[in-house]
């Protein structure tokens, strides 16, 4: 089932996500509507923020992805991985921690459509989640794919990529998020 987007400035998308408390199958039937929903809008992630559920949970699939600048790495126990062997992800109550290196690069949400900006990120994270079987997982990233964990990882506290932008950054973008909110933004 595709689920509606929330889209920005929507207070639902500021809502930091409660702890998920069962992974069940009403869990595990939320996780394909929420994997649907996003390969309907060709997401590379979606956070249960953008259907209107404040949980710690989200999807993420980087599979085709080919961006050269930000090749994604995951590496499990030590052992580099092919991270489209773990696609799409799901993040379940994650605990993300990120190096102080960062780089830039361009970000998009689907609650704010059709703006594109860059944004600093860590280079790597290393992240601790569960599985969709209820089994520990942990692992680290870089890349793309640590992009996105950092930006779904926002999204579950209520954050998002615009939040990152400087005060002159933010100026420079204001037109464009001014017509976005004008597009997808409450009507009278
Ligand atoms: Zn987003």
């Amino acid at each position: 089932m595709i689920l509606p987007l929330v889209y920005y400035p929507d207070a639902r998308l500021r809502a930091k996500g409660a702890p998920v408390k069962a992974i069940d199958d009403t869990l595990r039937a939320f996780a394909r509507d929420m994997l649907e929903t996003m390969e309907q809008h060709e997401g590379v992630g979606l956070a249960a923020q953008q259907v209107g559920k404040a949980l710690q949970f989200a999807v993420i699939d980087i599979t085709g992805i080919d961006d050269e600048a930000r090749p994604s790495t995951m590496t499990v126990k030590g052992q580099a991985v092919n991270p489209e062997d773990h696609m799409p992800l799901f993040l379940i109550n994650p605990v993300v921690t990120g190096t102080k290196a960062k780089e830039r690069g361009s970000e998009g949400c689907l609650s704010i459509p059709g703006l594109r900006t860059d944004v600093g990120r860590s280079k790597r994270v290393t992240v601790k989640t569960v599985t969709l079987d209820g089994e520990p997982l942990e692992f680290e990233a870089t890349g793309l794919l640590a992009v996105a964990i950092q930006h779904e990882t926002d999204h579950l506290h209520g954050k998002l990529f615009i939040d990152l932008l400087t005060p002159a950054e933010r100026a420079a973008v204001k037109d464009e998020l001014d017509a976005i909110v004008e597009k997808y933004g409450p009507k009278e």
